[in-house]
């Protein structure tokens, strides 16, 4: 069952996406290549969404270890922050999200560290550009299939594999609840969009193939090539007027 939000309900979920973004943009300016841990990036994380009256949506969820989930390089999502200390020419990816007063919002970014070749660049670029062209389509009366071509097209158009085996989800007073929001499909598939659906579209886009695997430790995802993913994400409510994105820090 897909849940429609209330104005209302809306502007909570915008106050728990503004933590969110403040949290994203502190945690990355505090990344210092060739000194800081993903350990390190995980405790600011904590400490800043807890200072700011939230509470870190993933930290427990299915029994997860952090408040964040930091990976580098050829990790797609799920990385478990760990002692890695993060190099010059890294990508790192933080996802986190935010619980205030019972509704979350959830969001993912990718971090280009240093000096970084051009055609890193590149997938970066295209992966963010990817999620912009999808937030687009996220009007009333379209279909959820019509968000999902528009980024499989878009990334592939471009040359690189986009990830299937994770896809994008509803959010509310849950982190995760229906529609899924895939990153690949048919135009006319899927659930028809209507205002006061709230949803997290997020590309997971592969430098090399779109297969992934998971590693021993159940959690961390991989690209089955060890070449780099990228992922971007913003938490989204589609309004009469068309999307709105929740996790941003200013209007
Ligand atoms: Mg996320
Ligand atoms: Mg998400």
């Amino acid at each position: 069952m897909i849940v429609l939000k209330k104005e209302s309900e809306i502007a909570k979920m915008r106050e728990s996406g503004r933590i969110v973004a403040k949290t994203m943009r502190i945690v990355s300016e505090a990344i210092d290549p060739g000194k800081t841990t993903l350990l390190e990036l995980d405790a600011i994380a904590n400490r800043v969404i807890t200072e700011s009256g939230g509470i870190p949506s993933f930290l427990g969820y299915r029994g997860f270890p952090a408040s964040a989930c930091i990976g580098v390089n050829e990790v797609v999502v799920h990385g478990i922050p760990d002692e890695t200390v993060i190099q010059d020419g890294d990508i790192v990816k933080l996802d986190f999200g935010v619980i205030l007063d019972g509704w979350h919002a959830d969001s993912a970014w990718t971090f280009a560290i240093g000096t970084v070749p051009e055609n890193t660049k590149r997938l970066l670029n295209v992966t963010q550009e990817s999620l912009v062209h999808g937030i687009a389509k996220a009007r009333p009366g379209n279909r959820v299939g019509e968000i999902s071509h528009t980024v499989q097209k878009y990334v592939e158009s471009n040359g690189y594999g986009i990830v299937r085996d994770l896809v994008g989800h509803g959010i509310g007073r849950n982190l995760h609840e229906e529609p899924s929001i895939p990153n690949f499909g048919k135009p006319k598939s899927g659930p028809v969009l209507k205002a006061g659906m709230t949803f997290c579209i997020e590309p997971m886009v592969n430098e090399g193939t779109w297969k992934v695997n998971t590693l021993d430790d159940g959690w961390t995802v991989v690209t089955a090539d060890g070449k780099l993913s990228a992922h971007f994400e913003h938490t989204v409510a589609v309004t009469q007027s068309g999307p709105v994105i929740l996790t941003s820090e200013v209007d």
